[in-house]
């Protein structure tokens, strides 16, 4: 395979040669094949020339249709091959990813008819593997036994036997068994309280074999912005432990639904912390001969993390429609935490003269001091509980407390934007009233470059909006009704989003009851693995597609997606993320609340019209509040330029339909 898909010449600037092969691809090329020259594209490609030459970052705002993924896929693509390093593409999460490599997706495109052969590798979430830990407690358990007995069974041979001169390769992904739902891959999935460290099964782990795979790409590696973030903030740690870096050194970043970085920031830097798993961590030190101080030290450790936890307890606030509880600070909570840190510490400097007496496995010992700097830096926030964010979840074996800052851009500026490489950050979606500064700020970057291009789809004649005005307000069953006819008025091809699970739970649970629909082919999120649930849905036209996680991303163009059913306004959820975000605003509904949803509505109408053959209808479902004309407004404004938003469903409805769901 020739390294570069044009002949360089080493006497000039590599960037200014690719950029103009790019410009080849657009102009010439990709149009023989049979696509359009598209203006957008050739613009975005002359502005990312400058972000790859001098290195910085760019935010590329282009609405949808402008085939942004094409053009930062090239640039990524030679960047990689010139400087020998793979790049990194970030999606939003982990269904997006498989959509990228999908054989009618981008990459596949660019393979086909550039004849360019392109080394793409996922590297997922742990939680998309099989833990092989809980498989054998899952086989060995009473619920669907005999399920897991049979994906034991399917395992790799490698995986029962010990010996040496095996071929190893990655298995174990989530996608491999579409046919879990979400409740039983969670027993058999890595998850947070996973210590993959000392497993001695991680040599034949599915997990570490893909790690294996992944690294050794040399154009590209596609993950989640989760895993992204997850390998800035553990990059250190794993190279204390003597592990590798979760990714491998790279030569750029592109955050494609770039806006949303800022929350997987937030999850990553995440600590969660529970009790008995504290106590498992600690006692492993108590295995080797260690002086009697420190052994009075752990068990004080325990007593008093037990005591924390006590109190905690008692701090704890159920949130209606939240499985996550609040936490309300008071002194005797922030006085239980210092005295736990206290300790901590105390066993940490113990730690130091225990290494000098190599009484202690060395491996066993670095990890545990790493899990305690962890957890001093994440209970560190507790000193300024106004960069704190915190909350409990109860499980059969205790409460966790889950501990995050309030802001990252100071850990994004010292690790993500200080590496001096280009980084781009995708999305319809980046500019506040035509002005970057609000993402920019909220990640923590002050260079920059930037531009907006518009959508070429003609949206007037393409879809029609509604919200429909209500007899009742907008009740559960009104919106039924209403759904129903939409569904019988496009003959299915629809997807629904829901803001919430329990919203598209009961949804699922009273459509039954609508005879008009029982032919009808419904597919919900959770019921198999999502991206063979969106494979199916595109491919079974008549099918709807029931989802809480696809307001970004998805991209089904085709006649299978010609009605978006937006089952209610998506608001943020009443959990502690942003019930802090609420209390440091002195307008919050203005300030929080209503800019998130809007920016979620937006992206969820941007599933609708996907390319310019496209035609739908996109019914948003409001219930009616206090401030409703006000809230009717702030919709219309999320619709594309031109698109006017009716009031009753049956000027959406009359019009005829063609049986591809065209509406005309
Ligand atoms: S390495 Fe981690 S994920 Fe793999 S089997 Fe062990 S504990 Fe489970």
């Amino acid at each position: 395979m020739a390294r570069y898909p044009f002949e360089y010449d080493h006497s000039q600037p590599f960037i200014q040669q690719a950029s103009e092969w790019i410009a080849d691809v657009f102009y010439d090329i990709l149009p023989e094949a049979g696509f359009e020259v598209r203006d957008e594209q050739i613009y975005m490609a002359f502005q990312l020339e400058r972000a790859f030459a001098e290195k910085q970052t760019i935010f590329a705002e282009a609405g949808v249709g402008t085939g942004k993924t094409l053009v930062y896929l090239l640039y990524a693509i030679c960047y990689a091959r010139y400087t020998g390093k793979p790049a990194i593409i970030a999606c939003a999460d982990e269904s997006l990813i498989e959509q990228l490599v999908k054989p009618e997706g981008d990459i596949a495109k660019l393979g086909k008819y550039l004849d360019m052969e392109i080394d793409a590798r996922l590297a997922k979430s742990p939680d998309q593997y099989v833990c092989l830990m809980k498989l054998d407690d899952a086989r060995l358990g009473h619920d669907d036994a005999a399920l897991f007995k049979e994906l034991y069974g399917s395992l790799p041979s490698f995986v029962h036997s010990p010996g040496t001169l095996q071929s190893f390769h990655a298995y174990g992904d989530r996608k491999n068994y579409p046919r879990l739902n979400d409740e039983q891959w969670e027993k058999i999935n890595w998850d947070a309280f996973q210590d993959c460290f000392v497993c001695e099964m991680r040599h034949r782990c599915g997990q570490s074999l893909s790690r294996e795979h992944y690294r050794k790409s040399a154009d590209l590696i596609i993950c989640s912005h989760d895993f992204y973030m997850e390998h800035v903030w553990t990059y250190e740690g794993r190279k204390r432990e003597g592990q590798l870096p979760l990714l491998p050194e790279h030569c750029a970043v592109v955050f494609d639904e770039g806006h949303l970085l800022e929350t997987a920031a937030q999850k990553a830097l995440t600590y969660r912390l529970k009790h008995i798993v504290f106590e498992e961590l600690i006692t492993r030190l108590l295995k080797g001969e260690i002086r009697e101080r420190l052994a009075v030290l752990i068990d004080e450790a325990i007593e008093q993390s037990e005591r924390m936890f006590d109190v905690l307890e008692g701090q704890c606030r159920n949130i209606p429609g939240s499985d996550r509880k609040q936490v309300v600070l008071n002194e005797q909570l922030l006085d239980e935490v210092h005295h736990f840190r206290e300790q901590l510490s105390a066993i940490e400097e113990e730690l130091v003269f225990e290494s000098e007496l190599y009484t202690l496995n060395e491996y066993q010992l670095r990890i545990v001091e790493e899990h305690l700097e962890m957890m001093q830096r994440a209970l560190s926030l507790f000193d300024h509980s106004e960069k704190l964010i915190c909350w409990a979840t109860e499980s059969g074996t205790g409460l966790t407390l889950v501990v995050m800052p309030r802001t990252v851009k100071e850990v994004l500026q010292d690790r993500v934007f200080s590496l001096r490489m280009p980084i781009v950050f995708s999305s319809a979606t980046l500019s506040v009233d035509g002005s970057f500064e609000y993402i920019a700020a909220s990640v923590g970057t002050e260079s920059f470059l930037s531009f907006s291009v518009a959508s070429p789809y003609d949206y007037p004649k393409q879809m029609k909006a509604v919200a429909p005005k209500w007899k009742h307000r907008g009740t559960f069953t009104e919106k039924m009704k209403a759904a129903v006819q939409l569904l019988m008025h496009t003959e299915g091809r629809a997807l629904i989003l829901f803001p919430t699970a329990d919203e598209l739970r009961r949804f699922k649970q009273e459509i039954p009851e609508y005879t008009e629909c029982s032919s009808m082919r419904f597919l919900f999120e959770g019921d198999e693995e999502i991206s063979h649930l969106i494979g199916r849905f595109q491919q079974d036209e008549l099918s709807m597609l029931c989802a809480v996680s696809l307001w970004e991303g998805l991209d089904v163009p085709g006649p299978a997606l010609s009605n978006l059913i937006i089952w209610s306004l998506p608001f943020p959820p009443h959990d502690p993320v942003f019930m802090a975000r609420r209390g440091g605003s002195t307008r919050p509904f203005e300030e929080v609340d209503l800019p998130y949803m809007l920016l979620r509505l937006r992206q969820g109408v941007g599933r609708l019209i996907r390319s310019r053959e496209d035609r739908g209808i996109a019914a948003i479902l409001v219930e009616e509040s206090d401030h409703y004309d006000d809230l009717r407004e702030q919709i219309a404004g999320v619709l594309p330029a031109g698109v006017e938003l009716k009031d009753s469903l049956d000027e959406v409805t009359q019009q005829s339909t063609h049986a591809t769901g065209t509406v005309v």
